[in-house]
């Protein structure tokens, strides 16, 4: 039923395939494909894969950011684009691109049946987020703080941080991403 696109019952038509709208990745983002390890990741696609990519904004609840497995495009919440601190929108940005260079390398991006934190694209994307993390000079508790999302639970979140070896104890009172949350 839903490979028709028009479909008509009681007197009404509802067009069934909704348009995404897309935007060029670098009419938000600018100065990425000078940042080292967005050159490490790309190499000498790197300047081509920015210009090709695609944005689509979410507004409402949806989370933070994600990467369509689909096509590789960037999906980005415009709540938490506006009001998530500079760092964080920075970071995560790093992660996503991350997760399109899995995607441009034919890898999996989600593993259904493994949790969050141990799937093998999250992993790697951590793992690099927190490298580039410390480059701007955020430290182990920051981090720490940062691998803190309302989705996973408290040992999840240590065994995230085992993960991509960042060291400490969690800051309890204070996670990451709650102020985000009205
Ligand atoms: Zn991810």
């Amino acid at each position: 039923m839903f490979c028709m696109s028009v479909q008509v019952k009681f007197n009404v038509q509802i067009e069934r395939i909704a348009p995404t709208k897309l935007y060029p990745f670098e009419r938000f983002f600018r100065g990425f494909d000078e940042i080292p390890a967005i050159r490490e990741l790309f190499g000498r696609a790197t300047k081509r894969v920015l210009h090709n990519l695609k944005v689509e904004f979410l507004s409402a609840r949806f989370g933070y950011m994600g990467t369509s497995d689909v096509d590789g495009h960037l999906l980005i919440s415009s709540n938490h684009l506006k009001n998530g601190d500079f760092d964080t929108v920075y970071l995560d940005l790093v992660h996503e691109l991350c997760h399109v260079n899995q995607f441009r390398k034919g890898k999996p991006l989600f593993y259904p049946k493994l949790s969050y934190v141990d799937a093998p694209s999250e992993i790697e994307a951590y793992r690099f987020t927190v490298k580039e993390g410390r480059r701007i000079g955020l430290t182990d508790a920051q981090l720490l703080d940062y691998l803190k999302m309302e989705w996973i639970s408290k040992k999840e979140h240590l065994r995230l941080a085992r993960h991509v070896g960042v060291a400490g104890k969690p800051n309890v009172k204070r996670g990451h991403r709650r102020h985000l949350q009205k």
